[in-house]
């Protein structure tokens, strides 16, 4: 990057935001903060920043070679990336292939069924509030998004999906959910920001079915860094 690293602009859960000299660009810096429940648990994952940033690199360059514009600009070094500086818009965008989490929960469904189609929620992103599930209707009239950038933001979330879904399946890996996050560039254009790691994706191996993800750290499972570390492996080994 030719730019300088300005100010911080802000610090979330898992990554600080700095400024840099270009007004376009945002440098990250992946933290190893774990947290769960909406904060009520807090750790520390061994080295997850520097294992979520690399992984995070390669599935937006994979996703942007196939047609999904992203944010992603450069990985820098173990912890740090260079982002287009976009708006979030203010949701959860969740893609379920099979239940798990708090859909399992709030239906009272066993984990591990098959959603066919795959299934498209919103959550208010709301921390004070736990990002309460909202639909479509909620979005357009609490003015989140228009209800084109809806459907432009629906059909992204599933073609993100086909992809993950075929990429990890390539990696011996099972993908039962994950989250997106949208950002606004400054000409309106709607792109994918944030992250894809096993911090935001349930990842069950293909073979064992064992848990390869957050919930690892979520329900004390043991062995959280081996797991992201394996994802890791696997997806470098795809797509190196
Ligand atoms: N997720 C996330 N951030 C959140 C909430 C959920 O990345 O704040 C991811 C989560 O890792 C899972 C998917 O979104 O892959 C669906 O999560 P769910 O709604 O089941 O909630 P959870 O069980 O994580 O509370």
């Amino acid at each position: 990057m030719d730019a300088q690293v300005l100010e911080q602009l802000y610090e979330g859960k898992a990554k600080k935001v700095f400024k840099t000299t270009d007004p376009d660009l945002y440098y990250l810096e992946y933290k190893d903060d774990a947290t769960a429940f909406n904060g009520e648990k807090k750790g520390q994952i061994h080295d997850k920043g520097v294992m979520n940033n690399e992984i995070t690199s390669l599935i937006f360059e994979y996703l942007a070679k196939n047609g999904v514009p992203n944010h992603f600009v450069e990985r820098v070094d173990d912890r740090h990336q260079v982002v287009k500086k976009v708006t979030i818009v203010p949701l959860e965008v969740i893609i379920r292939n099979r239940t798990a989490g708090s859909m399992a929960k709030r239906l009272g469904l066993e984990e591990g069924l098959l959603l066919e189609p795959p299934v498209l929620d919103f959550c208010y992103k709301k921390d004070e509030l736990g990002d309460p599930l909202i639909n479509n209707d909620h979005i357009i009239a609490l003015k989140l998004a228009t209800p084109d950038e809806v459907k432009e933001i629906s059909a992204m979330a599933y073609r993100i999906n086909a992809l993950l879904q075929k990429l990890f399946l390539e990696c011996g890996l099972i993908l039962v959910d994950f989250k997106v996050e949208i950002g606004r560039l400054p000409s309106g254009a709607l792109i994918l920001a944030d992250e894809i790691s096993p911090d935001t994706c349930r990842l069950w191996d293909a073979k064992t079915l064992e848990k390869m993800d957050k919930d690892r750290f979520r329900r004390d499972l043991g062995r959280v860094e081996e797991a992201y570390i394996e994802v890791l492996k696997r997806l470098r080994s795809e797509l190196a």
